[in-house]
């Protein structure tokens, strides 16, 4: 029995044989000058080019058959392909090689990529957050140009199609395109050598939901063809022919993940509702559109709180706005019936400084507290043209489902009334162009977030179609407290009396003016917090989807007096460690 560790990107165990995919390396590709002479050499490129177009085609043709939010991922990679071989850089320079250094297609091909490469991928003194990026860019070269090398040289790709069914694909490299080829219902696992959590391989497998290690170290050297191996997909540990005691292991894992599998599948056909009979609403907060399958297979009733500052790649120019309103189209229409809240961007702070660069808004980034500087709307209303590019997309998306726009950190009401100005404006200029919007807008609603936005919850929710609790900041603004950082997050709590009493403000306003409030932020997600807040008059949570179904399995437990008594009592307690004592012990 060998064990190996890797890097666990989706979930599940599996026990089966394994089958390498192996790929006949390239020849090595000198810078030596063409015998056919440049004619020839352009000639031989723009067929290959002509051909990697073709396959590429091909491949997206197979994109029908696999689970939606897999075809969304590889069809934007793919398009990446497409059109880096469609008069890019990459092909001019190329180009340029072959007719004044009279080189053959390969080595031109070779050296021009790897020099757009080492452009792309990560720079010394880069920051952190803009590396991964950089890697994938980088990566997207040498892919391009490892399809234009294999058609030139007529070296051949590998093929997964000859992998027997229900077997575990190992390989050295799993490459993003290459997860259009795994079929999730014939391959059950997938491990490599290579690859990381964050790379567009990984987003692609978490997609197909195939359990799936990447970066298993010394892989290759320990695996044989049809040996015996268990995935575990989520400690992304690997274990080579395994002993029995270690089989059952993996099995009783197996057994346990079918049993919980079936209990969700269960509890999502069961309304969310307290034994008392009213009905609690449990939304699902959203960063990404692969989120969207576990969001239905844990029964969302409506995407909560869409964070749009996740959704576009920093490493790529901020789309326009039919850029943008394509991704929110197809996310509004995938959600069918159900409400989708898509929050403007809320850049600052911790989010967004790669754009914010970018984009050449540097003032917001030498601040030396951007969490009390110039973030979410207040940064929106310095730069209107960013605004109301996303909203213009926002309201042409509208005319595909239904859906609300919420304004992040808002702090006073004359931020949310410029903010009309501008949406009406925008509404306006889409009706002059031919949009054909509703009389009524899609609502607009107001985050609560600053202690200033609760205190002041009557003006603004006059203002506003909703309101939204954020009490990941709220708390943060409130007890003074990092919300990221480790040292503080003792401190760091939201069952604080002080806290209780901002939210109440904001509900009992709410209430008073009959708008609807929800809370989005991560105290939506804690059971015994959510009982508290039913009995303070909330009946919306918005919460990670992969967090519904303890939160539903409380909620069906609760009955109505039951929460107004542990609210009535909180609202009593001033000691901050006794209400949470109060709020941990609370049983059902
Ligand atoms: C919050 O602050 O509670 C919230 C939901 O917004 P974010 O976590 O995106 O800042
Ligand atoms: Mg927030």
């Amino acid at each position: 029995m060998k064990i190996l560790q890797g890097v666990g990107i989706s979930q599940g165990v599996v026990i089966a044989r394994a089958s390498l995919a192996y790929e006949r390396p390239l020849p090595v590709i000198e810078a030596v000058p063409s015998l056919l002479g440049a004619e020839a050499e352009r000639t031989r490129l723009d067929q290959a080019i002509a051909l990697t177009l073709k396959q590429l085609r091909k491949l997206r043709g197979k994109l029908d058959t696999l689970p939606d939010e897999g075809r969304i991922e590889i069809d934007a990679l793919l398009s990446v392909y497409e059109r880096m071989l469609n008069h890019s850089r990459l092909v001019r320079a190329a180009h340029r090689r072959l007719a004044e250094d009279g080189l053959t297609a390969e080595a031109a091909v070779q050296l021009e990529s790897d020099a757009l490469a080492a452009q792309a991928g990560p720079q010394p003194g880069m920051p952190e957050e803009e590396i991964e990026g950089a890697k994938r860019r980088e990566g997207e070269f040498r892919e391009v140009a490892r399809r234009l090398l294999r058609n030139l040289t007529g070296v051949s790709f590998r093929a997964f199609s000859d992998i027997p069914g229900g077997s575990v694909l190992v390989a050295e490299q799993i490459r993003p395109a290459d997860a259009a080829v795994i079929d999730p219902n014939r391959i059950a696992a997938v491990l490599s050598e290579g690859g990381g959590v964050t790379d567009h391989t990984a987003i692609m497998l978490r997609a197909l939901n195939v359990p799936a290690v990447l970066a298993v170290p010394t892989l290759i050297d320990h695996m044989q063809e049809g040996c015996l191996v268990i995935v575990d997909g989520t400690t992304g540990r690997v274990v080579l022919h395994p002993d029995s005691a270690t089989l059952a292991e993996a099995r009783s894992a197996m057994a346990e993940e079918a049993r919980e599998r079936k209990g969700i599948g269960r509890l999502r056909r069961l309304p969310s509702r307290l034994v008392s009979g009213e009905d609690i609403e449990l939304l699902a907060n959203v960063e990404l559109p692969n989120e969207l399958p576990l969001l239905h297979r844990n029964g969302a009733a409506g995407i909560g709180l869409l964070r749009t500052e996740f959704l576009f790649d920093e490493s790529e120019a901020l789309p326009d706005e039919d850029g943008q309103y394509a991704v929110y189209a197809r996310l509004v229409a995938d959600m069918q019936e159900m409400t989708t809240t898509i929050r403007v961007l809320d850049w600052g702070g911790e989010k967004g400084l790669a754009r914010l660069r970018q984009l050449g808004i540097t003032d917001e980034q030498e601040e030396e507290n951007p969490a009390l500087g110039v973030r979410g709307l207040r940064l929106l209303l310095r730069h209107p043209e960013i605004l109301e590019t996303q909203l213009c997309a926002i309201l042409r998306a509208s005319l595909e489902g239904k859906l609300r726009i919420l304004l992040p950190m808002v702090s006073s009401v004359n931020e949310v009334l410029a903010t009309r100005q501008i949406y009406e404006r925008c509404a306006k200029r889409l009706r002059r162009r031919g949009v054909k919007l509703p009389a009524d807008l899609p609502p607009l609603g107001v985050m609560i977030e600053t202690p200033a936005a609760a205190l002041t919850a009557g003006a603004l929710v006059r203002q506003a179609e909703f309101l939204a609790l954020g009490t990941n900041d709220l708390t943060m603004y409130t007890l003074a407290v990092d919300r990221s950082s480790a040292m503080g997050s003792d401190l760091y709590t939201g069952l604080h009396p002080g806290l209780l009493k901002l939210l109440r403000l904001s509900v009992d306003e709410a209430l008073r003016a009959h708008r609807p409030i929800c809370v989005c932020g991560e105290m939506a997600s804690d059971p015994r917090a959510v009982a508290l807040l039913i009995g303070m008059g909330l009946r919306s949570f918005s919460m990670s989807a992969a967090l519904l179904p303890p939160v539903k399995r409380m909620i069906r437990s609760l009955s109505l007096d039951a929460c107004d008594e542990l609210h009535r009592r909180a609202m009593l307690e001033e000691d901050p460690l006794a209400l949470s004592a109060m709020v941990r012990h609370f049983a059902v």
